[in-house]
């Protein structure tokens, strides 16, 4: 793979854009997840599409879709960053997190079912966690039914499944993820069956402006024993300034913290991940650096 950009520090995170070829683009991303060093926490973000066919209002990824990554392409990109920081294979991190979220919807591409497997043939890593973060798209039940079986029987609890759910309003995430997905109640279904001691399965809420969040219908679906909620601010992508998609942690601190209250008096572990704010200066959310380049090229849309 070649790489046609990067920016970023080094110990904060480093976005990749990198080409098979031709018009093929994908970025990813080298981040140590707000730690100290990559010792203590190394998180790896990958793409698995050519861009994205689902088109959130959100991201800035569905600009196109050229199609899924071959296993092989996948794995590209994780090595570009791991022979930067590990040259010889030797990945000793407390947590070694390989994310499955940017580019592309990673339920849409059978290939990063053998990416994940392949990863601790490859190198040897003291702590590995695979994280997959997805809209759970409607149609891919036997995707989903084989990621549920590495759980169980590969990694026993140390898988990350997180469902970006965002709204407990199905008209609403309908407006958001604008693509046939499963319902709240069939991620509960299924996340239930998923979860097999450890971790638990995370629910996503990238919050903006005006996402509905009824605590009441959150807790009359999902169970606080399977699941947990992470809270994120809406990340500034083009395209959530052209659909005013506007974060709510800087502006409107207390309905933040009112929710995440009511979240937490229903039972649920919520984690509020600010992350590192210099992350969007790095224009680390997804899609991003893809846009830039393109526009300075003069091929932006
Ligand atoms: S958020 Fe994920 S699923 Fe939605 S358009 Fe972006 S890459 Fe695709």
């Amino acid at each position: 793979m070649d790489i046609l950009h990067q920016q970023g520090r080094n110990d904060v995170a480093m976005v990749y854009l990198g080409t098979y070829g031709g018009d093929l683009m994908v970025e990813f991303v080298d981040s140590l997840g707000g730690a100290e060093s990559r010792k203590d926490k190394w998180v790896v973000i990958l793409s698995s599409l050519v861009g994205c066919p689902i088109k959130c209002k959100f991201c800035d990824a569905g600009i196109y879709y050229g199609g899924p990554l071959s296993t092989d392409e996948i794995l590209a990109q994780l090595d570009h960053i791991v022979r930067i920081h590990a040259p010889s294979g030797n990945i000793d991190s407390k947590k070694f997190k390989v994310q499955f979220a940017r580019m592309g919807e990673p339920a849409l591409n059978d290939n990063v079912i053998e990416a994940i497997t392949r990863i601790p043939e490859i190198y040897n890593v003291k702590n590995y966690m695979p994280c997959i973060s997805t809209v759970a798209p409607g149609g891919r039940e036997e995707w989903f039914e084989s990621v549920l079986e590495l759980n169980h029987h590969i990694f026993k609890g140390n898988f990350q499944m997180q469902f970006s759910v965002h709204s407990t309003s199905e008209d609403y995430r309908d407006f958001l993820i604008p693509s046939k997905k499963w319902s709240l109640r069939e991620i509960a279904d299924y996340g239930e069956r998923f979860y097999a001691g450890g971790r638990k399965v995370t629910l996503n809420f990238a919050m903006g402006n005006s996402n509905p969040v009824d605590v009441d219908v959150l807790g009359s679906i999902f169970s606080p024993d399977e699941f947990a909620i992470k809270v994120t601010p809406l990340n500034p992508t083009l395209n959530a300034e052209e659909f005013s998609l506007i974060n709510v942690f800087d502006q409107d601190e207390g309905n933040r913290l009112e929710v995440v209250k009511e979240m937490r008096d229903a039972g649920f572990d919520v984690h509020v991940s600010i992350g590192d704010l210099r992350e969007n200066e790095i224009k680390s959310n997804c899609g991003q650096i893809l846009v830039s380049y393109l526009e300075e090229k003069g091929r932006g849309t």
